[in-house]
């Protein structure tokens, strides 16, 4: 078996999680079969109960795992499905040992980090590994932190018995006053590193500018590497590119060398570079609005404007996309604030604050013809909405957040009731059946499409006669839930219980947000 294992220093928030997945890329188009795995060392057993400020986006995979978003990253730069395995934190390990200890499995024994946790985690990673020609993993956090030593252990450990070559992603910040770039914080993340057991092969320098020759060569002594090793890993606009930055330096060649690859093919990047290409190219402007509710933090709705900017690429378009806070438009009215918008995003979420500002964006897209598309909580405010608007049902809600109301158009998934909130909630990817002749219908081109999903609340069939009736039309379900609605006489009202954001990729943009910015 074949690992990289990619560890960071000086700082958080260095994009190791792109660079990972960048390098998936590269050694994809050299034939190979990869995968990547993120490793958390957080205790929460998944992202799912994670609020959006402490941690950006929960990332959905197929297969139901509430994922950390580098997960969504891997995926798109990848072109294809991880599973909930691909991401494994230190809560996942921890509970599985104590599991492990308390059915006898260590009968005897003193259970200790090492060996029995590395050698937990090393297991996992055999096990994902063991399909595949390379596997990627992505340690979280920067070497020193308390929690990811168990970790890096066990990557240590991995040296000795498979096949491994060690990447650490650094900082080299540009101090102005004296316009040099300075090395020490990164000699100093790879002495700590090497105190843990770790000798880098390469180094992947992340800062504002391309290295100097001086700082790489100095960067390459002090941590033991041939200059080829050391990395630049520069700013760039666009994330997209960095495969390419990462190619001209040959980090690839250098992992295929260590590891004893041999692959005759040469990269081959030219869809990838078509992509960027196009998106560089597109000149059509589109002002996009998302409302939403975490607006300060870009992170929390990562994959949605991932899914906008594929969109873009692939029609022409270079959407400028602005997050908009629901509580704004509570206080100002949506006309002051969505006029100047060419298509209206309603996102996911939880929670009362801004519910009221979703809905009247959405009765003010609904009244003015402008192109909306719900998203999971977005589609149910939607029919809200519509019930209150449209049918004078005064005060319909969502159970979620008026158990009292007259109207619960929304109410809770029968199978929810009572639930403990981890992991429980209606998770992962199902076949949506699509009705003929529909708006939707028509964008998908298919009878039958597979989405994901992340909600607890559905749309009430009970009241399903009279939103049929008031022209809404139920264009997508699944064993009779309703999963999409539409409204046929606006020219994008579009209203979807799923997330299509978490499906789309780069080469193979989601339809629903191609459709939405080539109207
Ligand atoms: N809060 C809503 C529910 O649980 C919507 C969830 C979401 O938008 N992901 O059903």
């Amino acid at each position: 078996m074949k690992f990289v294992f990619i560890t960071g220093g000086v700082l958080s928030s260095l994009g190791k999680g792109i660079t990972t997945a960048s390098l998936g890329l590269l050694l994809k188009s050299r034939g190979l079969k990869v995968t990547l795995v993120k490793i958390d060392p957080y205790l929460n057993s998944d992202a799912g109960t994670m609020n959006p400020y402490q941690h950006g986006e929960v990332f959905v995979t197929d297969d139901g795992g509430e994922t950390d978003l580098d997960i969504g990253h891997y995926e798109r730069f990848l072109g294809g499905n991880l599973s909930r395995k691909n991401n494994i934190t230190a809560g996942q390990v921890y509970h599985e040992i104590i599991h492990k200890e308390r059915k006898g499995d260590f009968l005897g024994a003193t259970v200790q980090v090492v060996p029995h946790l590395t050698n937990l985690i090393k297991e996992k990673l055999k096990e994902i590994a063991k399909d595949y020609d390379l596997c990627l993993v992505e340690i979280g956090g920067t070497v020193g932190d308390i929690e990811s030593l168990p970790f890096l252990e066990a990557a240590r450990q991995m040296g000795l018995e498979e096949n491994s070559f060690y990447i650490h992603v650094s900082y080299v910040p540009f101090v102005k006053s004296v316009g040099e770039q300075k090395t020490k914080p990164t000699q100093h993340s790879v002495q700590k590193l090497r105190e843990i057991g770790i000798q880098p092969d390469a180094i992947v320098c992340r800062g504002e500018y391309p290295l100097t020759e001086d700082a790489r060569s100095k960067i390459a002594l002090f941590s033991s590497v041939p200059i080829r090793a050391v990395i630049s890993a520069y700013d760039v606009e666009n994330v997209y590119r960095i495969p390419f930055i990462l190619a001209e330096q040959g980090l690839d060649d250098l992992i295929l060398e260590k590891l004893g690859i041999r692959t005759y093919l040469k990269r081959d990047l030219s869809d990838w570079e078509n992509f960027v290409n196009n998106l560089e190219n597109a000149k059509k402007v589109k002002k996009v609005a998302i409302v939403g509710k975490y607006v300060e933090v870009r992170d929390a709705y990562k994959s949605l404007i991932e899914a906008i900017i594929h969109a873009g690429a692939y029609t022409g378009v270079r959407p400028e996309i602005k997050l908009i806070d629901a509580v704004e438009i509570e206080e100002k009215g949506a006309d002051g604030v969505l006029r100047d918008y060419d298509a209206i995003i309603i996102a996911g979420g939880f929670g009362k604050r801004g519910i009221e500002g979703k809905i009247k964006a959405i009765w003010y897209a609904r009244e003015n013809k402008k192109p909306i598309l719900g998203i999971c909580l977005g589609m149910q405010l939607m029919t809200i909405e519509w019930a209150r608007n449209v049918l004078n049902w005064k005060d319909a809600h969502s159970e979620e957040f008026d158990k009292y109301t007259p109207y619960p158009v929304i109410h809770l998934l029968p199978d929810q009731k009572d639930k403990p909130l981890g992991g429980t909630m209606r998770l992962g990817g199902q076949d949506v059946k699509l009705k003929p002749g529909t708006f939707v219908h028509s964008i998908y081109g298919k009878d039958v499409i597979r989405e994901r999903h992340r909600h607890r609340y559905e749309f009430n069939n009970a009241y399903r006669e009279g939103f049929e009736k008031s022209g809404l039309v139920i264009s997508g379900e699944i064993d009779g839930l309703v999963e999409i609605i539409e409204w046929p006489e606006h020219p994008f009202f579009i209203g979807v219980q799923f997330h299509p954001e978490y499906s789309s990729k780069p080469l193979n943009p989601h339809p629903l947000f191609v459709k939405l910015l080539s109207l």
